[in-house]
């Protein structure tokens, strides 16, 4: 990549204040995400490389098109300075292009335009989706702790956690230490919010910075753990969420439940002694339980891991595999936990995430709720009867 020369008289902007009458442009920003394509040309049918993706300057992410790019020199995180850059519309929201007139150049991190905290706008956790940035935010941390992770060769500390303030909770990840304690009420800024795994997710950086506040009308963290069960419904609109409360009737059991095999590395069930990642493994006898939870506005799956199963489902990993060996076909295991907790109410908190199947809720707790029994009979057979519709 050619680094730019002297720049012509072109307006710098930063991308918050990007017109689409003001063309062409000048501008610093960093690549949060990239990939490579290819076009086919009409008139010919050569093929176009191209690179799109999304580029931040701290004030605001915009989507950005490069014709003709460099084979090297495009990284995520990588700072460009980009003089001659066209700006356009897409999906009536500006977007930059780099054309053959543009010159584009590796920039330093301090070129980023100076973003005045006065000048960002708050934000609240319930209006955080992923991708965006350029905002303020003053959070209650649930909790936070540190945890180690290799990224490519390097060791590092991600500090992960949850932050919330009261329209929500949202999960944290920061790559630098700011000190972060549990309890404590911050005003962040330069912070980004991206999705992982389905998940949105609060990221900080060098970048950010952290403010101690008195945070008054914040959560206090003990009541968002506790607060009270909302409608499945809203949960599935959410996409899950973090610190979820739903609370509904147990109709039944998703597959695999009962007796599993977890890989010895990864903890993957094994299918047929093969791990997915590790190939063949001897698989370790665990139990689980995808109980389906539904509170008449809507279902979702919950994972309960083994200490949950034996609670709830009444059988130990030991006991149900003394049994196999006079009832060596593990499915009694399953339909064993299914009769015991069948119809049971079920108050669960945990992580929510959904995919194309629906929510599925990592759980913190499940507790079961005593009910009255008629009542629950009755209501569990008219959920049953609209499933069968
Ligand atoms: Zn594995």
């Amino acid at each position: 990549m050619a680094t730019p020369e002297a720049p012509r008289a072109l307006p710098e902007v930063r991308l918050r204040d990007l017109q689409l009458t003001v063309s062409p442009v000048e501008l610093v920003a960093r690549v949060v995400m990239f990939e490579r394509r290819e076009v086919t040309r009409r008139s010919d049918g050569s093929r176009r490389p191209l690179v799109s993706g999304l580029l931040s300057d701290g004030t605001a992410s915009v989507r950005f098109t490069w014709w003709d790019p460099p084979r090297e020199g495009i990284e995520r995180g990588v700072v460009l300075r980009a003089v001659g850059a066209e700006v356009r519309e897409f999906r009536g929201r500006p977007e930059v292009t780099f054309t053959w007139r543009t010159r584009v150049g590796p920039a330093s991190p301090a070129e980023l335009p100076r973003v005045d905290g006065e000048d960002i706008p708050f934000r609240s956790v319930k209006d955080l989706v992923a991708p965006s940035e350029g905002f303020r935010l003053e959070v209650r941390v649930v909790r936070v702790a540190p945890r180690p992770v290799t990224v490519g060769e390097e060791r590092r500390i991600v500090y992960e956690g949850l932050v919330a303030d009261r329209t929500g909770a949202i999960a944290l990840s920061s790559w630098s230490d700011f000190g972060l304690a549990s309890g404590e009420a911050v005003r962040l800024a330069g912070a980004y919010v991206r999705s992982f795994r389905g998940r949105a997710q609060l990221v900080l950086d060098d970048r950010a910075s952290v403010l101690r506040i008195e945070g008054t009308d914040l959560p206090d963290p003990a009541e968002l753990l506790r607060s009270a069960p909302v409608p499945i419904a809203r949960v599935e609109d959410n996409g899950g969420g973090e610190a979820v409360a739903v609370e509904g009737l147990v109709v039944g059991l998703l597959p695999p439940s009962g007796l599993v095999y977890r890989c010895p590395t990864c903890q993957r069930s094994v299918k047929n002694g093969l791990c997915r990642i590790h190939g063949q493994v001897e698989g370790q006898p665990d139990l689980r339980a995808r109980i389906v939870l539904d509170d008449g506005t809507g279902a979702l799956t919950v994972n309960a891991g083994r200490p949950d199963t034996e609670r709830l489902g009444g059988l130990t990993l030991e006991e149900a595999r003394r049994r196999l060996r006079e009832q060596p076909d593990p499915s009694w295991i399953e339909a064993e936990i299914l009769e015991r907790l069948l119809g049971s109410r079920l108050r669960v908190r945990g992580s929510g995430t959904r995919d194309d199947f629906g929510v599925t809720i990592t759980p913190e707790s499940i507790e079961r709720v005593e009910v009255d029994l008629e009542a629950t009979a009755e209501e569990l057979a008219v959920r049953l009867g609209e499933d069968r519709r």
